[in-house]
Order: C-alpha cells, then structure tokens, then sequence
C-alpha cells in the first residue's frame, strides 16, 4: 500500500468545524464593504510572472524569493498570485475602470507565498482587501481607515492599533534615501546579510527588518518625516486631523514603510500584540505611481489587505461571544412509518420557515443512538417523532442546551410554534 498523501507544507484545510468562524468574518467583513459602496472584483489567481514582478518590483521579498513560478504547457512563465493589488491592476486596465472615474473595490481569495511557515505565516493564506482608484486624498485615506475600523467593531474585535505613517513623494524619499544610505553605511558593521544586500537595492526595507539585533540601529537612522515638503505635510496633516475628527487613536509610526517607488505618502497598519511576531492583520497605503508603471494612465488609488488566518486566529480566542448560529433542530425518527412521514415534515417545514436550520436523521438506528447524534449535532432542540406520536398527530420538542420543558406539539401546530417559540428569540 502506498503511503499516504498528505496537504503541502504551509498549505491548510479549512475543516467543516472552523467553516462558521469564516463566514461569521467574511459576512461581518462583505456587510462593511457594501455599507461603503464597495464592489467586488474576481481576478484570476494565475497571472504572468512578469506582472508581479513589474508591480512589486523585483528587490522585494516577494519577488526575489516567495513566488510560485511555474512554465506552462505553452512555455509561458505564470505564478500564483502572491497579493491581490496587481492582479486589480492589471484586470482595471485591461476594462478600462481607471478612465475618468472613481473606483471603489474589494477582492479576497488566497494568496502563495513560499515562506517559512510559522503560526501565522503560511504558504498559502487568504487576503480580503479593497482599493480606491482615482480620487488623490487624503479625505479617502480617511475613509478606507475608517472602514478597517468598522471591520473591527462588526468583529467585536478590540485592542488593535493603527499605526500611520507616510513615505512622502519619490522625490523625497530620494533625498531621504541617500541620508539614510550615508547613515547605515557608516554602521555597516552592524548590519546582517539581508539589510546590507538591500543597502544598495532597496535601502528603505532595511527600516522593516524584523531583526531585533537592528533594532536600536534602525531607531536612531533619520527619518523620513523630516525631508517631506509642503505639500506631502499638509496631506499627512489633513490625514491626522481626519482621524483626531472621528476620535480614532493612531500611533505615527515612521518606521512602517513599503520599499517600492510607487508608494506615496500615506501608510497604515493595525497590529495586535496577541499573536506573537506576526502581529500585522491589515496593511494599506497609497500607491500613486502603479498605475502608471503598469502601462495604464496615471491614476491616484490607495489600497490595504486583511490577513484572514491571523483575524481568524483572534476572532478564536472569543468564539463564545460570537453571534455564530449553530443548528436550530435535529429531527429523530424510529420507525420506517415515522422515517417516511419524517422526511415529508421536515420539507413542509422548511417550506414554511426559510430560516430554519435543521438535520433530519437518515440511516435509522436505535432512539439512544439517534439521540446522541442529535446532541453531538449542537442543535437546540431534538424533534422526536414515533410511531406513537404519529398515531396521536404530534411531535416531542425536547430542547438539548437550555433548560426548558420538554412538550408535545401537534404537528399541524409546528411550524407556528417553532417559529415563535425558538426562531424569533
Ligand atoms: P510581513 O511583514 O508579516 O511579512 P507583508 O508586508 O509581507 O507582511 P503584506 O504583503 O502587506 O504583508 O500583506 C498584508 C497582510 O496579509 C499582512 O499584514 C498579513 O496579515 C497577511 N499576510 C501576509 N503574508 C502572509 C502569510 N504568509 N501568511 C498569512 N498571512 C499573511
Ligand atoms: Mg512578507
């Protein structure tokens, strides 16, 4: 016998008992977008290689080494996507979506990374995120901020903090880039093998490291917010003034960077300290120059991406609290006579009640073993129908998580009874 073949590394199923948690978050999450006027956009989650590597660069992590690359049958190089924002892109350019109009749009799905999984890393993971194209800000950094925060409070998520940031124009984190580039080559020594590959090709990233031994380096560099001129200040301004307006704390950050050209002015992130070193659930910024360096015409749009596992992971901790609906009924029937009336009932009911969420017991067995099963199901209720109920016309209510009498209700009564006594609570 062969051996067993198993999921690969970093990649998970989501099992039918986590399957509540997810929609609980994606629905919450779907609620808020709408509510906004966000509307969604499905790409493909193959494209050509050269897309991501012309989007998020090719000194990035990403691209230098967590991508799944692949040839084709035609000899085509294509990668799963490993993030949702080219693939946006490319599919606005292609439809014409940027043409002289605004755009406000969400995506989720999976995303690959070859990664070192971890918890909370893995190699494939689910993002939801959302983008705005064509309106420059910052009244719309604000709005998209304050959309993440809704997402929050339909979670019943608290503890998270934003933090903000911004990366002025490309011209000025040119200038920034070389005082910056002068500073850490003056403590060269101290830096590890990646940053001082990055020193030449992506010195910013280095601002990002995750090596504590850098730490105290990275807080003493220069910082970006003193080379930013009027115009990019007076949009971080407005952004914070925006925020003061709605009474949400942030925390400047001038450290949260993104590495690439295209990036401009504002960054944010909301991280939680309840999840270790990956502690990031949501990171967005404005991205004013991809448009254009994809070969569309240039078009302001700003963006952010959810990390759905790591959301996931937090809504656990609270599951008790969650308004996630379990089974409403479990209908047991012992006999062949109440079997077949069973599976009747139970269609005349579902007619009556959309909302009732009900199992009806297939397969027979004993009152004991049917019971169990019903239990096992988390129903509220067991239906219990006999061949002795039959003959008197009724149905034993038996509720199986509160206390609460046990009754008999005539079945021409059920639906009614139901409905007031369990599904309108
Ligand atoms: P990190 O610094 O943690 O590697 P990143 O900068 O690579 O994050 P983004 O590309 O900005 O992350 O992705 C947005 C969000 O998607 C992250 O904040 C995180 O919540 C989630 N995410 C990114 N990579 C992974 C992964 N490998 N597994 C699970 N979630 C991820
Ligand atoms: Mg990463």
């Amino acid at each position: 016998m062969g051996k067993n073949i198993q999921a690969i590394r970093g990649m998970h199923d989501l099992l039918p008992e986590q399957s509540a948690l997810w929609h609980f978050l994606e629905d919450s999450v779907r609620d808020v977008l709408d509510g906004y006027g966000y509307r969604e956009l499905r790409t493909p989650i193959i494209e050509f290689t050269e897309l991501f590597k012309r989007s998020i660069g090719e000194v990035t992590d990403i691209v230098e080494k967590e991508m799944y690359t692949f040839e084709d049958r035609n000899g085509d190089s294509l990668t799963l996507r490993p993030e949702g924002t080219a693939g946006c892109v490319r599919a606005g350019i292609e439809h014409g979506l940027f043409y002289n109009q605004v755009q406000r749009i969400w995506y989720r799905g999976p995303m690959f990374r070859h990664e070192r999984p971890q918890k909370g890393r893995y190699r494939q993971f689910n993002q939801i995120g959302a983008e705005v194209y064509g309106l420059a800000g910052p009244d719309v950094d604000i709005e998209i901020i304050l959309l993440t925060r809704r997402f929050w409070r339909q979670l019943g998520l608290k503890d998270l903090e934003l933090q903000i940031n911004t990366l002025g124009t490309s011209e000025e984190r040119a200038v920034y880039r070389e005082q910056l580039v002068r500073y850490l080559t003056e403590h060269k020594d101290k830096l590890d093998e990646d940053s001082l590959r990055r020193l030449e090709s992506n010195p910013l990233r280095i601002l990002d490291s995750k090596n504590p031994d850098l730490k105290e380096l990275i807080a003493a560099a220069p910082s970006l917010m003193d080379y930013l001129g009027e115009e990019s200040k007076a949009h971080f301004e407005a952004l914070c003034q925006g925020l003061d307006d709605v009474g949400l704390p942030y925390v400047v950050n001038p450290r949260l960077v993104r590495g690439l050209d295209y990036y401009a002015r504002t960054v944010f992130e909301w991280v939680t300290d309840q999840l270790g070193a990956q502690g990031t659930v949501c990171a967005g910024g404005r991205y004013d120059g991809l448009i254009d360096q994809l070969g569309g015409k240039p078009t302001p749009a700003i963006g952010f991406a959810m990390g759905v596992e790591r959301l996931v992971a937090l809504l656990e901790e609270q599951r008790d609290q969650l308004p996630i609906k379990g089974l409403d009924a479990y209908m047991v029937l012992m006999g062949d006579a109440a079997q077949r009336r069973g599976l009747v009932l139970a269609e005349q009911l579902r007619d009556q009640l959309p909302q009732l969420r009900m199992v009806t017991h297939c397969g027979g067995g004993s009152f004991k073993s049917q019971f169990k099963k019903a239990d096992r199901s988390e129903a509220r209720i067991a239906l219990v129908l006999g061949e002795d109920e039959l003959e008197r016309g009724v149905i034993g209510v038996k509720p199986l998580r509160e206390e609460r009498e046990q009754c008999e209700v005539a079945l021409t009564d059920l639906a009614e009874f139901l409905k007031t006594e369990y599904l309108t609570a």
